[in-house]
């Protein structure tokens, strides 16, 4: 089932195309009035929109303009439709973003199939987004991703109060585990990780994986001591586990550094990258299996 917003101001029209995508199981929503429509849509994420192109006060193509440039939004594919038959029509409204073009008076076999189409469409490129956003191997973001993330979440520290840790973190010795138990355990304890981190990362965090088998966290509103006692507690869960790695069981420990800004303080995300990755080599440096929080006097260690 999908959620199908649809704007006309003909009420046999909304009646029309609502049947017909109730028919097929979909759930329709009906807006007469396209002015008030854009917040709507915006608040409601359809996987698909049906637009009228003639109504009053806002036509269809302004909406789809307004639409088209609101964040998150490029994603919704719209299918205008319209009475209007000039081919310079359907050129204006592909040109302007939409996904397909319906002439009224419509046949519901080619609605249907048109709906069916851009459908598709809309989830291969959720798929393609999905994959470019996510490593492959441990389903956590990419590099580029975390970076990205990163960088937005320090934008939207202008809200007093917040604060951010960033935690890069390494797992010890990760070559002893490739070189003695082989590359497919080393594999499965990069996935295993990858969902622990998932389970502990929590409602405001957000993990990738920055590069082999090094992992960066943002754990957004944490101070500095809640982000301790989370890479404390992550630590210490991971010292104490028995991993399974292809039929072999197996131990190791990661070592933490972490980097905390109250209000981002003007800081791009590269200087806290940089400065989490600094106490990291330091953890590394004092022994590893451990949290380093400041550039002197390591806080935590085992
Ligand atoms: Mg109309």
């Amino acid at each position: 089932m999908s959620l199908i917003f649809i704007v006309d101001d003909s009420t046999l029209s909304l009646n029309a195309l609502s049947h017909l995508l109730e028919s097929e199981g979909h759930k329709a929503i009906c807006l007469k009035e396209s002015t008030d429509a854009a917040d709507m849509i915006s608040e409601a994420r359809p996987d698909l929109l049906l637009l009228d192109v003639v109504m009053p006060k806002l036509g269809g193509l302004e909406l789809l303009g307004e639409l088209k440039a609101r964040p998150g939004m490029d994603m919704m594919p719209v299918i205008m439709v319209t009475a209007k038959t000039d081919a310079e029509d359907v050129r204006a409204a592909l040109d302007a973003g939409a996904f397909d073009y319906i002439r009224k008076p419509f046949e519901a076999i080619e609605v249907l199939a048109r709906v069916r189409s851009a459908l598709r469409t809309r989830h291969y490129m959720e798929r393609l987004v999905y994959l470019s956003e996510h490593d492959g191997l441990t389903r956590l973001l990419n590099h580029s991703t975390i970076l990205r993330e990163l960088g937005r979440s320090l934008e939207a520290l202008s809200t007093p109060g917040c604060g951010l840790t960033v935690v890069m973190c390494d797992i010890d010795y990760f070559k002893r585990i490739n070189d003695g138990y082989g590359h497919q355990a080393g594999d499965a304890v990069l996935i295993a990780l990858g969902k622990l981190l998932i389970d502990a990362q929590g409602a405001t965090g957000i993990a990738g994986r920055y590069g082999g088998e090094e992992f960066c966290i943002i754990l957004g509103g944490f101070d500095r001591a809640m982000a301790l006692r989370w890479a404390e507690t992550f630590r210490a869960v991971v010292e104490a586990r028995e991993w399974e790695a292809d039929g072999r069981r197996l131990r190791f420990t990661m070592s933490f550094g972490l980097a905390w800004t109250e209000s981002g303080e003007g800081r791009n995300s590269g200087e806290i990258l940089a400065e989490a990755d600094r106490r990291l080599y330091l953890a590394k440096g004092a022994g590893r299996n451990r949290v380093v929080a400041a550039d002197q006097d390591p806080v935590t260690a085992t």
